[in-house]
């Protein structure tokens, strides 16, 4: 998910491909992202922590709809399912002893394949 929404925000900021998401906000479907070119992170000397070393931060509105025009944009050129990108399964949650846990993937029904846009929009218009 996250990913489709840098690439939106990327597109609207006319970013290039290094331009990454450091903090986002939902505001219901919508997103408010702040970015900058990667490389905007060092690492301080003793504790490890990132730091802000080169600011400023780039900020941008990304829609649901312009979220969805990518993930469309993707499954279209790689034919793969966008919500799972591939991988047939999707994250469902986290256990202290397993660590993450997956589920089958809902809208590919865990084949790792785009659906069909006719056949996803059917059900809901
Ligand atoms: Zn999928």
């Amino acid at each position: 998910m996250m990913n489709f929404i840098e690439i939106a925000a990327r597109g609207k900021l006319k970013q290039v491909p290094e331009w990454s998401i450091y903090r986002w906000e939902r505001i219901n479907n919508d997103f408010i992202v702040e970015g900058a070119v990667d490389g905007f992170f060092e690492a301080t000397g003793g504790n490890g922590d990132s730091v802000l070393s080169k600011p400023p931060l780039e900020k941008c509105v990304v829609t649901k709809q312009e979220v969805d025009k990518e993930k469309i944009k993707f499954e279209k050129k790689s034919g793969l399912c966008s919500e799972c990108i591939g991988q047939g399964q999707v994250l469902a949650g986290w256990d202290n002893k397993i660590g993450n846990t997956y589920k089958a993937c809902l809208k590919c029904c865990g084949t790792g394949f785009a659906v069909k846009e006719k056949d996803k929009t059917m059900g809901e218009k």
